[in-house]
């Protein structure tokens, strides 16, 4: 058993960003790295909106530098899964977090940055083309398909949302919707059918994508008449929803109906004594690494306070 200050669990920005500030204030965090460390950044290539790198960097090259910065200051970083919790109820007294099912850590404070995870179409060629012309995030990755003909699959407002951010970059963009309607709210399709360079592909679904080294066509089948054609495009984004990583928390921690960890407004205080959550595991809105790194932040300002209040 190993007792700390304050325990970190996942290692996106939001989890780095929290432990570089609660090292130097010198709580000597524990990080619980995850399934995935570094978190959805190291699924992606080019970063270029995240301030402070004017050229851009690789995101799991930028993953390895927030690792160093927050290693510098003492972060003691362990790779493992966290497999259950057991919060206490009572303030000031240590949670007890259960890493792989057998090592057993002890925190008067944790912080929960566990992210959220973007659900696939569960493709070969998705997987194949992850990075090199497949993505999911259109805010992140539109920008390098600048005047070309890209696809997004969806019919929610995610996919209405990124179709009209895509379509100011873009030169064309496909909507593929599976279903006959968008779910999407009204106004959202409203934008997305008066928006002359979207074509909304209704009843449409993927068969395959293709291309050589990077994407260049998609092949889509029609499901009411079963005829298939070749769309070319050179970006193919998906936009299904996300889905928060907060399975172990169920029942633990006040959470939504989408499963994402409900903080108090302008906080990242939840609804138990000493638990802290930051990035997209409580955030379904803006979902980029720079506010999950400010939401990081703001959790080690909490932690440090809360745990003043027993000094
Ligand atoms: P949603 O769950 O609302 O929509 C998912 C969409 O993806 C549905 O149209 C669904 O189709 C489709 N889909 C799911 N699986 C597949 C598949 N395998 N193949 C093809 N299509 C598929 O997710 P969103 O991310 O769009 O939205 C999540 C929440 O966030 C919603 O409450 C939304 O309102 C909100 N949001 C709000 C925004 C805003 O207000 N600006 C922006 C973005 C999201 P089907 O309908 O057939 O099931």
């Amino acid at each position: 058993m190993k007792k700390t200050a304050c325990l970190i669990i996942g290692s996106g920005p939001a989890g780095y960003t929290a432990a570089i500030y609660a090292s130097r204030a010198n709580l000597k965090p524990i990080m619980i790295e995850g399934l995935q460390p570094g978190g959805q950044l190291t699924t992606t290539t080019d970063v270029e909106n995240f301030p402070g790198y004017p050229n851009g960097i690789m995101g799991p090259e930028m993953m390895e530098d927030l690792k160093n910065q927050a290693k510098r200051f003492g972060t003691e970083i362990i790779s493992g899964f966290v497999t259950s919790v057991d919060f206490s109820k009572n303030k000031g007294e240590l949670h007890k977090i259960t890493v792989d099912e057998e090592k057993i850590f002890e925190s008067k404070t944790v912080i929960i940055s566990t992210g959220a995870s973007a659900k696939y179409l569960g493709l070969d060629s998705e997987k194949k083309f992850m990075g090199f012309g497949v993505s999911a995030c259109a805010v992140c990755d539109g920008f390098f398909y600048k005047g070309e003909d890209v696809v997004v699959v969806g019919g929610g407002d995610s996919a209405a949302e990124e179709s009209i951010y895509l379509s100011k970059l873009c030169n064309k963009v496909y909507l593929l919707v599976r279903k006959d309607s968008m779910r999407a709210s009204k106004i959202m399709q409203e934008r997305v059918l008066k928006t002359p360079n979207i074509e909304v592909l209704f009843n449409h679904e993927t068969i395959e994508i293709l291309g050589d080294q990077n994407v260049n066509k998609v092949n889509v089948f029609n499901n009411i008449t079963k005829e298939n054609k070749l769309l070319n495009a050179t970006g193919f984004f998906v936009a299904i929803g996300h889905k928060p990583n907060t399975d172990i928390f169920k029942g633990k921690i006040k959470m939504n109906s989408a499963g994402y960890i409900i903080t108090h407004a302008d906080s990242s205080l939840t609804d138990v004594n000493g638990v802290f959550a930051s990035g997209d595991v409580q955030d379904s809105v803006y979902r980029q690494a720079v506010t999950a790194a400010g939401s990081g932040c703001m959790a080690a300002l909490d932690a440090e306070r809360y745990l003043s209040e027993f000094e």
